[in-house]
This record gives structure tokens, C-alpha cells and sequence, in this order.
């Protein structure tokens, strides 16, 4: 699973700033769910092949001196949901109260963590750094985040701790069942569903080596095709259904996301599609995983209700006319052998192979059908193309002068690609490269 890295710290000591250089993204998903403690930021980062989150406790109080109570009780949590700590103290104030006090907690806690002291640019690092030991956490690690300077090298240290957590070769796991995703918003019925889809007369769920009474992975077969459901909910134990102990989580939802083959996002047909789907589903996609969607609740709607929330659909999710969508009843058991259907085609096209002869000859044919424009009186040219990985595809396509190839042609030979060879239900990348 990938490791979860948690920064805590007073307000101002520089989170947010960190946050940004390790995850490099403006789209974190913020926990405002309801019932859900607010304020906790996740977002996600990549250092080489090797996959992390990073939860920031954000700033709860704008205060200055002390941790408040809330404040402590979100650092607590993320603490605890964490596989590392960050903790991060200011340089420029020396060692507070509430650095003490935040200290304290850590130490009981157990967990694996780094004292960093940020904003050292402009000062004798030495010196300053001496002032934090006497915490009593070991080695300071020095910072200046706002200036990127110490970021890599802070986050190599820490993923080195994670042996464990090298890269999943999924090349190897090809061929091992399809790796399934049940993801959405609290109470749009994703138990109901697994439940559900474990349920059928026709899944057999197996014992599996390893698989623990906790183990989140449930390997099973149905009509003869691997699966391994990787359940978010915590709600099914193997044989026995147990009450749901875990609350929704965001942690659990994007490990799952990216160790999965295919996601299977569910919406509440009652709702629509809301904010926080869309913002789950960009998650998805930014993963590469394959998508398949299930509208759930569809039982006992009347049929202005259904056209309303059809409507509604095509509207908010109409970049999506690649991938499948169900509407099913989890509870009745309605239509969600669809989604093992599309789950499975969808893994197929993620995962298929063609050659670079294939994929040459296919890029010529979009080429001759529209030739790309001209720049500054040389036209670019397309050489070759070769598949460079799956699950999502990525289309490698080399030529010259490719940096000036303007969005609406890139546009033109995805959709192209994606209609040749048939990619329904995963997002495909195309990289251009130049070789002059
Ligand atoms: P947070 O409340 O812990 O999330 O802190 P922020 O990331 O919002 O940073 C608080 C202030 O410290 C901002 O004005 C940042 O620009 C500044 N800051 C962050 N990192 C550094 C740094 O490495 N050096 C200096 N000089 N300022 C920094
Ligand atoms: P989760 O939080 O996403 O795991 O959602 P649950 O599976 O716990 O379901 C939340 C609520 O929606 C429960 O009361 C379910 O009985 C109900 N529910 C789930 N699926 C359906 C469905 O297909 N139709 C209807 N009418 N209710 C459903």
C-alpha cells in the first residue's frame, strides 16, 4: 500500500508550503465530507516510480501560541492515520511551547518520524538546528521549503524507511485477476454494492495465502475470471459480514485508486453528480486507472426523476463518453453483473498490447487523414510511435519539432487512437518526443 506521510506542526511554520512542493498539485481532496473532521488536506506525490500521500493538518486556528484544542485533535488524528511523520518547527522562532507540547504526543505515539526545521535560508543552518535537540527527536533535519531547497532529499530519506513499499511491478501482476476498486462518497451504498457483487450465486470468494481477517483485498472468481476487490468500505471480513467499523476514508479511498486495475465509482442516483464525485473521479483519472460507473439507487425512482438525473448526467459528464455507466440497484441486485462486464473490458483494452509496427502504421493512417500544421514553414513531422506502458495506455509518439503540435491535433489523434483500437473504459496518454 502506498505510505501515507502526515506534516504536523504549529500554524505558519510552512505545511501548506511544503504540501505543495511534495505533491505539486492544486487539486488535493480536502475532507469535507459530512461527519468527517474538515481541514485535513490530502494530496498525492510521486518520487520516481515510488507513489505516496501526503496529509497536511493545514492551519484550524490562526493561532500563534499554543495548539488549541482542535487544532491538536487534528494533528492527533492525522498522526495516527499516518505511516510517517513530518514534524515541522520554524526556524526563525526557536522552540516553542506548543512544538513542545506537539513533541510530547509524538513520542507516546511510536511513529516513525523526522523533526524538520524549515525556513533556515538566510541563517548559520548549524547553529539554528543545535536549539532544536533539545526536543529530544533525534537529528533535525534542515528546510526551506518556500525555496525548495532540502524538499527531494527530505522526502528520499523518508521513503527509504518503506522498503516495502518499492513500486508494484505491475507488469508481473498481469494475468493475476483484475484488480477491482469500489469508490465514492459515504453512503452512496458502496457495501450494499460489494455485498452485493460478493453475494452472487456465480462468485466464488476464496481463501487466499496471506489474506488476514483484516486484509482489505478479497480475491474471488466469477465465470471463470479472477477478480481481487479491494475493499474501501471495511465492511466484509471474508465469510462474515461485519458491522461497519472504519468510517469512509479518503486515506484508504486513493490507496485503493492506485492499487487497483479498474475503479468502479459509485453515485447516488438521489443526488446527481455532486462536487465531491467530480473531484473523486479526477482522482481516477489522474491515476490512469480504468473507470467503470454505477449509478446506484435507481430502484423506486419515478421517470421524470430518472430523465432529471440523465439530464443531469450528460451535463456534468460528458468528457466521460469513454467509459461505461450503469445504473443498478445494490440493494435488488439490478444490473451489477454489468459492471463485471464493462470492468473486464476495460481491463483489456488498459492492458493490450499492440506493436510499434501496429502503432506506426496506425499513426500514419491518422496522419495522412490530417496532416499536422505548419510551423514557421516546416511542417512537424511524425516518425513512429510505440506503446509505453499500460494500465492506462501510453502512446508514445516521436517526431520532430512535437512541442509545437497544437491541443486541438493532439486531441485528434488521441480520439483517433482511442476509437482504433478500442479503448472503452481506460484513459489512454499520448507522450510526444522529439528526435532532431
Ligand atoms: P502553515 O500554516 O504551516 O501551512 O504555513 P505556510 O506554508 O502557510 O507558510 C507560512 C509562511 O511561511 C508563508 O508566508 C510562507 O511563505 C513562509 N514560508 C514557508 N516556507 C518558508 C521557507 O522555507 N523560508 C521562508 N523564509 N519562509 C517560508
Ligand atoms: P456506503 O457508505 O457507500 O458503503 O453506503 P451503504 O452501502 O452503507 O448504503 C447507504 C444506505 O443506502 C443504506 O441505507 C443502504 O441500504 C442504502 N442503499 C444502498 N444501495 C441502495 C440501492 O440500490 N437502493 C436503495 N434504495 N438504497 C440503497
Amino acid at each position: 500500500m502506498t505510505p501515507v506521510i502526515a506534516l504536523v506542526g504549529r500554524p505558519n511554520v510552512g505545511k501548506s508550503t511544503l504540501f505543495n512542493c511534495l505533491t505539486r498539485t492544486r487539486d488535493a481532496l480536502v475532507a469535507d465530507w459530512p461527519g468527517l473532521t474538515r481541514d485535513r488536506k490530502y494530496g498525492e506525490g510521486k518520487l520516481g516510480e515510488q507513489p505516496y500521500i501526503v496529509v497536511d493538518t493545514g492551519g484550524v486556528s490562526g493561532y500563534e501560541e499554543g495548539l488549541d484544542s482542535e487544532m491538536a485533535e487534528q494533528s492527533y488524528a492525522a498522526i495516527q492515520e499516518a505511516d510517517f511523520v513530518i514534524f515541522l518547527v520554524d526556524a526563525r522562532d526557536g522552540v516553542t511551547a506548543s512544538d513542545h507540547s506537539l513533541a510530547n504526543h509524538l513520542r507516546q505515539a511510536g511513529k516513525p518520524m523526522q523533526l524538520v526545521v524549515n525556513k533556515v535560508d538566510g541563517l548559520n543552518e548549524d547553529t539554528v538546528l543545535n536549539d532544536f535537540y533539545e526536543l529530544g527527536l533525534g537529528d533535525p533535519f534542515p528546510l526551506a521549503a518556500s525555496h525548495n531547497r532540502g524538499v527531494t532529499s527530505l522526502i528520499t530519506d523518508v521513503l527509504d524507511g518503506f522498503p516495502d513499499a518499492e513500486p508494484v511491478d505491475t507488469e508481473a501482476l498481469y494475468g493475476q485477476g483484475i484488480r477491482l476498486a469500489i469508490v465514492g462518497r459515504p453512503n452512496v451504498g458502496k457495501s450494499t454494492l460489494v455485498n452485493r457483487m460478493l453475494g452472487e450465486e456465480r462468485v466464488v470468494v476464496y481463501d487466499h495465502p496471506g489474506t488476514t481477517m483484516d486484509s482489505i483485498a478479497i480475491p474471488f472468481t466469477r465465470d471463470e475470471i479472477n477478480y481481487t476487490l479491494i475493499d474501501t468500505a471495511g465492511i466484509r471480513r471474508r465469510k462474515s459480514v461485519r458491522e461497519a467499523v472504519e468510517k469512509f476514508s479518503i486515506i484508504k479511498t486513493l490507496q485503493a485508486i492506485q492499487s487497483a486495475n479498474v475503479v468502479i465509482l459509485v453515485l447516488d442516483a438521489r443526488d446527481g453528480v455532486v462536487e465531491q464525485d467530480l473531484h473523486m473521479l479526477h482522482h481516477v483519472l489522474k491515476s490512469g486507472r480504468s473507470v467503470v460507473m454505477a449509478v446506484n439507487k435507481w430502484d423506486g425512482m419515478s421517470e421524470e426523476q430518472k430523465d432529471e438525473v440523465r439530464r443531469g448526467l450528460n451535463r456534468r459528464l460528458d468528457f466521460m463518453g469513454w467509459a461505461d455507466l450503469h445504473f443498478i440497484s445494490a440493494l435488488h441486485g439490478t444490473n451489477v453483473g454489468h459492471l463485471f462486464k464493462s470492468a473486464q473490458r476495460a481491463y483489456e483494452a488498459a492492458t493490450s498490447q499492440w506493436s510499434t509496427h501496429f502503432l506506426t502504421e496506425l499513426m500514419q493512417g491518422i496522419v495522412q487523414e490530417h496532416q499536422p500544421p505548419m510551423v514557421n514553414g516546416r511542417r512537424i513531422k511524425l516518425r513512429y510511435a510505440h506503446l509505453g506502458g499500460r494500465n492506462p495506455p501510453v502512446i508514445v509518439v516521436h517526431g520532430n519539432q512535437v512541442d509545437k503540435l497544437p491541443g486541438s491535433y493532439k486531441r485528434y489523434m488521441e480520439n483517433t487512437f482511442r476509437e482504433v483500437l478500442e479503448l472503452r473504459g481506460t484513459p489512454v496518454r499520448l507522450e510526444f518526443r522529439s528526435g532532431d
